[in-house]
């Protein structure tokens, strides 16, 4: 067994690392702020080649693995969680294109969100439909004249929703439940797309939106995966995403534990540095020691994707184990910095609202569990 990186991964790491330090970390409150992330972020992401990390060579982007994007995951967001969004949301647009795409589809739509000319959002929660968004009902109708599509219905809770240039939707072709379901690739600059912004606890800096579609057109050749098939297809290849949420969580925790470990040495208490009392050291411990578990399950998964093997049960334990970890350590790390943790002079507090963020985002504890569940009991334990 080896737990090390490669040589190419540990370079790639220093990399962005010493990028995430020198340029992310001081935007991480001005932009939470501000309500938006600063336009040099998604720029200089896309210089180095952040925007397209799992996109295939081929198509403009990195083509690296999934243990590789953990890394960047994990590096963007101990510096500034937010960032990691926009590494990890037109991830998911391109995926569905990737994996489900036609070649000229790939070709076409892939390399702009290389290169960080085009945003994607990706669509799928509905106001009546979260969880159980097998049922969605978003409608896509076909054009009387056979050519396209009319998509007309109601998304919301989509990150990045406001800055968004494009989006995959999901949408019902016909009333075969999840197989009914199809994927779109739409412009969302369109008068018959009507956005509004969400006012939130968290990641306030890529913000969430509704997206009302009110009959807009898609042409036949922004059908992904042929009609009936989105959903499916599209489903299966999010599981390793899981494992770099749960990364992304934990690193953002680990910066705040680091951050109280150095309090913990130098602040006084009782005449002596408050470290030195095992009732401010054990529980920095005791979240230390869960992040570590929770760390080495989110890159089990990834591994396991990375050798072709099935990673559904670990990337579903990572999703539901790694956000409420990193929750609970955040929350340790801002009780130890005592009163200036609760100041916004430090980023604790924002830490915490942010990362419950992903806690809901991407499938709650609840449905990651139902996942488990069904591969560890059996499927007729699933409801
Ligand atoms: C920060 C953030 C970012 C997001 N980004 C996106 C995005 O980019 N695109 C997108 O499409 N969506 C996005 N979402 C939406 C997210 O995926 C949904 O909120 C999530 O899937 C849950 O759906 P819901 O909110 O409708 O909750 P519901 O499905 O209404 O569930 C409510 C509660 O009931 C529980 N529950 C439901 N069914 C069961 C069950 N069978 N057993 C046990 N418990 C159950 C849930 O766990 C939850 O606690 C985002 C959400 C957040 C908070």
């Amino acid at each position: 067994m080896d737990f090390a990186f490669s040589e190419e991964q540990r370079q790639f790491q220093d990399a962005v690392r010493g990028f995430a330090r020198q340029r992310l970390r001081g935007r991480y409150a001005q932009d939470d702020r501000r309500g938006s992330i600063d336009p040099a972020t998604r720029r200089e992401m896309a210089e180095m080649g952040l925007m397209g990390l799992t996109i295939p060579e081929l198509y403009g982007g990195q083509g690296a693995g999934a243990v590789t994007t953990g890394i960047a995951a994990e590096e963007l967001a101990a510096a500034d969680f937010n960032a990691a969004y926009l590494l990890l949301i037109p991830m998911l647009a391109a995926e569905v294109i990737a994996t489900a795409g036609e070649p000229a589809q790939r070709e076409r739509l892939l390399p702009p969100i290389a290169d960080g000319s085009v945003l994607p959002c990706f669509c799928l929660t509905e106001p009546e439909h979260g969880s159980d968004a097998a049922h969605l009902s978003l409608r896509a109708a076909r054009e009387e004249s056979g050519q396209g599509w009319r998509l007309s219905g109601e998304k919301t809770s989509i990150s990045l929703g406001m800055a968004a240039d494009t989006a995959i939707v999901f949408a019902r072709t016909s009333d075969r439940g999840a197989r009914g379901i199809s994927a779109f690739y739409a412009s969302l600059k369109d008068d018959r797309v009507q956005r509004s912004e969400l006012s939130d606890l968290g990641s306030r800096a890529i913000g969430r939106a509704a997206i009302h579609f009110d009959g807009l057109p898609v042409a036949a050749q922004d059908l992904i995966g042929g009609e009936g098939e989105g959903f499916v297809r599209c489903m299966q290849s999010f599981e390793f995403s899981r494992a770099v949420i749960g990364l992304m969580c934990l690193a953002c925790a680990q910066a705040g534990i680091e951050e109280a470990m150095q309090y913990a040495r130098s602040r006084e208490a009782f005449g002596k540095p408050i470290g030195a009392h095992q009732g401010v050291a054990f529980p920095l411990v005791e979240a230390a020691t869960l992040m570590k578990g929770a760390r080495l399950l989110c890159y089990e998964a990834l591994w396991r994707r990375d050798q072709g093997l099935p990673h559904r049960i670990e990337a579903s334990m990572a999703k539901w184990w790694a956000p409420k970890v990193a929750v609970e350590a955040a929350h340790q790390a801002l009780l130890t910095l005592g009163h200036a943790g609760y100041s916004e002079e430090l980023p604790a507090g924002q830490r915490i609202r942010d990362l419950i963020g992903l806690e809901i985002g991407d499938g709650t504890a609840q449905i990651a569990k139902l996942v488990v569940a069904r591969e560890l009991l059996g499927r007729e334990f699933s409801p």
